[in-house]
């Protein structure tokens, strides 16, 4: 086992699977607390488990799972080569938004785990992760597509907001932007492999503020008008 595996299994033993910080551990069968490589340079971060997920404990196994598992073989890599996890740790109930308080009770497992793994690309799916993670108000219609240098932590990463798989399963227009905004994955993680530029501005006072900066890399094409009219998000 790596160290990181090790440390990342430590942090998940002591602190997240037993965790009581919200209501929401009244009604979960377990905490899902995410899979994948404890090494991987892409991070995929959702919502919240489903019903599926609190039964199985493993994110993204449901319908929206084997669409994130297909698209992600579009671009050539498997689950076993990323490590997928929630903004929420637990499953609300009906599979309701996250909530205010349930957002700030977790966020800082979300936090540890991105700076125990250390990936350099982390794609955001959907508003709640996309919010959270980029300081930024804007919904993911607005942000879905365009890689952001963010400070998370201690950690400078390139933070590549992505529509939410739940949304395009119904939806074909929205499919292919989805698949449209993974097809640059490649592109920018060959580039996030570069030394990151130093942000200039300091070191949010705590890992719960993640702070995003100036676009990273350019994304070379023009937003799809579609994209802002789509208001699922
Ligand atoms: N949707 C999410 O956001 N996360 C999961 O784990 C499953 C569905």
């Amino acid at each position: 086992m790596t160290d990181r595996a090790a440390e990342l299994r430590a942090y998940h033993e002591a602190e997240v699977v037993g965790c009581t910080r919200c209501p929401l551990h009244a009604g979960r069968t377990q905490v899902v607390v995410g899979n994948g490589d404890p090494t991987a340079e892409l991070m995929l971060v959702g919502e919240a488990p489903g019903y599926h997920e609190d039964r199985l404990g493993v994110p993204f196994v449901g319908q929206a799972g084997k669409l994130l598992d297909r698209l992600l073989a579009g671009i050539g890599l498997t689950r076993a080569d990323v490590f997928v996890a929630n903004v929420l740790k637990c499953r609300p109930p009906g599979n309701r938004d996250p909530a205010p308080g349930e957002i700030e009770a977790c966020e800082s497992h979300l936090f540890r785990q991105i700076s125990i793994i250390r990936p350099r690309l982390v794609c955001t799916l959907g508003n709640f992760a996309t919010k959270l993670l980029s300081g930024r108000p804007q919904g993911i219609s607005r942000m879905h597509g365009r890689e952001i240098r963010a400070r998370i932590g201690d950690l400078d990463v390139v933070l590549y907001p992505l529509f939410h798989p739940a949304a395009a399963l119904y939806t074909p227009s929205m499919l292919s932007l989805l698949e449209e905004d993974f097809a640059r994955i490649p592109t920018l993680l060959a580039g996030a492999a570069a030394p990151a530029r130093e942000d200039p501005r300091p070191a949010p006072p705590s890992p719960a503020a993640a702070v995003a900066s100036e676009p990273a890399l350019s994304s070379g094409r023009a937003r799809p008008a579609e994209a802002e009219q789509l208001g699922l998000f």
